[in-house]
This record gives structure tokens, C-alpha cells and sequence, in this order.
């Protein structure tokens, strides 16, 4: 109790125990353990608690991070969970897996000032696990039932969020996924070593024990038509994610042993829950003693990398058209993996992948040079004539990126308004599209997005429907009198 903050000056910025590369690239489990209560609430006492929280303006859920590192540094750890669970639905999985340098970390003021940053990210997780430990975490219970009935496409983040929110309201919620799990890419797309899957599976619990009907197994459009589901529940969200993989287009990109990234990552998270794999045990999906070339530089990519050391790959490389310093994804991810054993070669593209033996056995690369930058301000790479390289590939992963589905055709709406790039057309402040009473939320809306955007924008889209449906009892009400 009764802890000073500022001591940046004093104290350096530590992050959890990370286990050694040797003995975490064995497992899927993950690779920081947590804080023990003294060290975390000294590295939360490090924070400046300055007047512009940066790290607040810059986390799109607009966290409360200054008060709940001051609650955590003198040690009142049910008030910081209070607070910290009061703008997000699942703050330990944020910390897990939040790109915090690009978002909190990177804006707070210590790192700029070359202190290095407050961790935060480190500490939210430690507040949550903290709260399950001690029971904190508790399902909704509403203080009114509403008659009213939501139905929700995709318990991914965003429908998870969205689910309790409207659950506080006292709504009759159904979660609806193709699925048999909750959690979407929680679940299947991010591996253990990010987060484990027990984390992922006590918040679907928490959501059935606040009474969210989950129907898994259950795919609209062919269970059921958006239409159907229309006429079911007052209002609909749609949170389905961003599934159609970009493809390889090279020449030998349909030879045996060239895969896209999802599935080989699906297959890998499903052994880690139990289930039983074919293609991982007929070694389809199994990068045991094969070099492997991960092709792409975003989060995809680095879980293939990562996966594929784990399950014993000869070498892994990672083929990336630009630098280091103009990778997508996390910093921090990047180390990890090289620290793990990946090899990266940047500034390079795949040119063909080489059929031995009637499958893929090299990837033939070409040296790219960053040129001008473009519209958008990133440099464009383009090859340097005659600089090929070839590495050996028994196993070339696919990680370039997800595009939507043909949702309308999907659905059966031919009139569900979307974007050209096939994204969900929403009203940004209600959430609702040009069908009435359909909503929509996470990266069926914005493109591949963050776990954080898409807990975001469930939030936004529960208060949304909330609106609406309020709007037309009152409506209703207003016609009866009159
Ligand atoms: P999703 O999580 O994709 O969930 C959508 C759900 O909808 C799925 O369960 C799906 O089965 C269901 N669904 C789809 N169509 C139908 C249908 N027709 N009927 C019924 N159900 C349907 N973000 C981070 O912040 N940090 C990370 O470290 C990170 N790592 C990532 C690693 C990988 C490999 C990938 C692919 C993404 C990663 N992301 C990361 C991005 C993040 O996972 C997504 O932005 C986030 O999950 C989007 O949430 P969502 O709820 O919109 O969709």
C-alpha cells in the first residue's frame, strides 16, 4: 500500500520472466510467465502518470491505464481489475496479444523519453489473471431481462464482446458459429505460445454461464439464411472475421506441400486442444524435419515460423519483400521467432516454387530493392535483375493475408451492402448496415484487423442494436398512445 509512482528514475523496466528459446521452442505453452504481485506492482509504480495519457489515447479501447497502474502499485488489485475490465470484455487476453509497441507502449511518454516504457501490456494481463485467480471474474447478471432477442454471426473477439455487453442490458443473446468452438481466431488462428487456449475457453464458459445461447456448428447459409435469422431476433450482428486467403500465384504454387497459413495453423491448435488431426498425423500438416519457407511478414506469418520450429522443422526461413523496419507485424514477435531459431530473408520474393520429385522442394527467390515510396508513404519494392537465390522447401507456407468472404452470396442477401474490397458497409457510430436492424463488428468490417478493434467495435455495435431496439419500443409505444 501507499506506493509512489514516477520511480522510472529509479527503477528499469522489466518485463516478466520469458523462458529461455531452448527449453519454449519444445511446447506451445507461453513463453512469459506472469508477474508475481511485488514486481508487478513495482513496474506498475514506474508509471509517470502524466496529463495526456498517450497510452490512453492511443489504446483504441481507450483503457484506463494510468488509474489502473496507480491502483496495481498500491496494491488494491480488485479495484485495478474494476477499472480495467470496465472498457475491455477480456484485458488479460489484450495483454497477451495486443501489439502493445505499435499501440500503449509505443505513445508512452517514458519510451519516448528513452526510459523505456511502462509495461503495460505485462500488467494488464497480470491484473486479470490475478482477478480469475481470486474469483473477481464473475458472469453478467442482469439486473432487468429484456424480452428482446439478438442474434450474433461469429463468437470470434468481436461477437464475444458484443455478446456480453448486450447481455448487461438484460437482451436474450444467441451466438452462432461454423465452429464447434468459441473464440474464432482466438481459438484456431493464434497459437499457445501467444495464448493459451484455457484462457480462450473459461471466457466462452463465462459467456454461457451469463446466459448467451451458443449454437456451434452452425453456418449461416446453409443452416440457416440471413433472411431466416432476421425473422428470428429483433437485430443481427455480423462478426464472421476475414477468411479467404490471398494466394500464392507463382509458378508451382499448387504442388503438393505449398499450404495456406490458416490451415496448417488450424491443424496445429486443434492438437493443442485434444483433437484428433489426420492430415497433421499423414504429415500433410506436420513441418517434423522438413525445411520450411514461410512466405508474407505479418502476424500469420510469424505463428507459422514459430509453429513450425516447435514441431521440430529442419530450418525455418521467412521470405519477406521488404525490411525489418517495414514489417507488419510486431517487433517483438520478430525477435522472439529469430531468438527461436527462424531465419529471415528480407528484401526478397518468391518467384516459383520448384517441383522435385512432384512437390514442392525449393522456392526460387529474387532480391527486391525499396524504391520511391507510393501514395500511401510506404516504399515499393520492385527485383534486382539477375540477383535469384533458391532455398530448399519440402513445405512453403502461404502467409499473405486475408480478404472477406462473398458474404451477400454466402448469406443468401444478395442485397447486403458491402465495400468494393467486400467488407461490411456500417454506419461508424451505430454500427448498422443499410438492412435494417443488421449490424456488424470486428474485421468483417475493417478489413484483417486486431483482437483490440474488434472487441472495439462489439462494444460499439452492442450499444448500437441497444439504441435501436429501444428506439422502436419507444416508437411503438408512441403509435399505441397515439
Ligand atoms: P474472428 O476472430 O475471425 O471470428 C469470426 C468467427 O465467425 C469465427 O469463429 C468463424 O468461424 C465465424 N464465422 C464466419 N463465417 C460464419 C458463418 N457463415 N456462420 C457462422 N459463423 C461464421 N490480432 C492481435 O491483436 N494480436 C495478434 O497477435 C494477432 N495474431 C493473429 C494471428 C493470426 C494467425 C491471425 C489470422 C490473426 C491474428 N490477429 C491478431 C488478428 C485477430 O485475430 C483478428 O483481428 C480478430 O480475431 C478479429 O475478430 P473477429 O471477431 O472480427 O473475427
Amino acid at each position: 500500500m501507499g506506493r509512489k509512482m514516477m520511480q522510472f528514475t529509479r527503477l528499469p523496466g522489466a518485463m516478466p520472466i520469458k523462458r529461455e528459446a531452448e527449453v519454449r521452442r519444445q511446447d506451445f505453452e507461453e513463453i512469459y510467465t506472469g508477474y508475481e504481485p511485488e514486481p508487478g506492482a513495482e513496474q506498475a509504480s514506474r508509471c509517470e502518470q502524466c496529463g495526456i495519457p498517450f497510452c490512453q489515447v492511443h489504446c483504441p479501447l481507450q483503457n484506463n491505464i494510468p488509474d489502473w497502474l496507480l491502483l496495481t502499485a498500491q496494491g488494491r488489485m480488485e479495484e485495478a481489475y474494476a477499472v480495467s475490465s470496465a472498457t475491455n470484455n477480456m484485458p488479460e487476453i489484450c495483454g497477451r496479444i495486443c501489439p502493445q509497441d505499435r499501440l500503449c507502449e509505443g505513445s508512452c511518454v517514458l519510451e519516448q523519453s528513452r526510459h523505456g516504457t511502462v509495461t503495460i501490456g505485462a500488467v494488464e494481463k497480470h491484473i486479470t489473471d490475478t482477478a480469475w485467480e481470486q474469483g473477481w471474474v464473475q458472469p453478467v447478471k442482469p439486473t432487468r431481462e429484456r424480452p428482446e432477442t439478438v442474434g450474433i454471426i461469429g463468437a470470434g473477439p468481436g461477437g464475444m464482446a458484443a455478446a456480453e455487453q448486450l447481455r448487461k442490458h438484460g437482451y436474450q443473446v444467441t451466438l452462432y458459429d461454423r465452429y464447434d468452438r468459441v473464440g474464432g481466431l482466438l481459438i484456431y488462428g493464434i497459437p499457445g505460445f501467444k495464448l493459451e487456449k484455457h484462457i480462450v475457453e473459461r471466457r466462452a464458459k463465462l459467456l454461457a454461464d451469463a446466459g448467451v445461447e451458443i449454437r456451434l456448428n452452425f453456418e449461416v447459409g446453409r443452416d440457416a439464411s440471413l433472411a431466416e435469422l432476421r425473422e428470428r431476433h429483433d437485430a443481427i450482428l455480423i462478426a464472421t472475421g476475414v477468411y479467404k486467403a490471398r494466394d500464392l500465384t507463382v509458378p508451382g504454387a499448387g504442388l503438393p506441400g505449398v499450404l495456406p497459413a490458416l490451415q496448417y495453423l488450424t491443424a496445429s491448435n486443434r492438437l493443442s486442444l485434444g483433437d484428433s488431426v489426420p492430415d497433421f498425423d499423414s504429415g500433410l500438416l506436420d513441418a517434423k524435419g522438413k525445411n520450411v519457407v514461410v512466405v508474407g511478414g505479418g502476424d500469420t506469418a510469424m505463428d507459422c515460423v514459430r509453429t513450425a520450429i516447435r514441431q521440430g522443422a529442419t530450418s525455418v526461413k521467412c521470405l519477406y519483400r521488404r525490411d525489418r523496419a517495414n514489417m507488419p507485424g510486431s517487433q517483438r514477435e520478430v525477435t522472439n521467432a529469430m531468438e527461436e531459431g527462424v531465419e529471415f530473408v528480407w528484401l526478397s520474393a518468391p518467384e516459383a516454387v520448384i517441383d522435385i520429385d512432384g512437390r514442392a522442394g525449393e522456392v526460387q527467390a529474387v532480391r527486391m530493392h525499396l524504391g520511391v515510396a507510393d501514395a500511401t508513404g510506404r516504399q515499393t519494392p520492385t527485383p534486382i535483375e539477375g540477383s535469384q537465390l533458391r532455398l530448399p522447401a519440402d513445405m512453403v507456407i502461404s502467409a499473405l493475408g486475408f480478404e472477406p468472404e462473398d458474404l451477400p452470396t454466402l448469406f443468401g442477401a444478395p442485397d447486403l451492402p458491402v465495400t468494393r474490397w467486400g467488407t461490411l458497409k456500417v454506419d461508424s457510430h451505430s454500427m448498422m448496415t443499410q438492412a435494417e436492424g443488421v449490424f456488424g463488428a470486428g474485421d468483417i468490417v475493417r478489413g484483417a484487423s486486431l483482437v483490440v478493434w474488434a472487441v472495439r467495435d462489439g462494444r460499439d455495435a452492442a450499444e448500437g442494436i441497444h439504441d435501436y431496439i429501444q428506439a422502436k419500443a419507444t416508437a411503438k409505444d408512441t403509435q399505441g398512445a397515439g
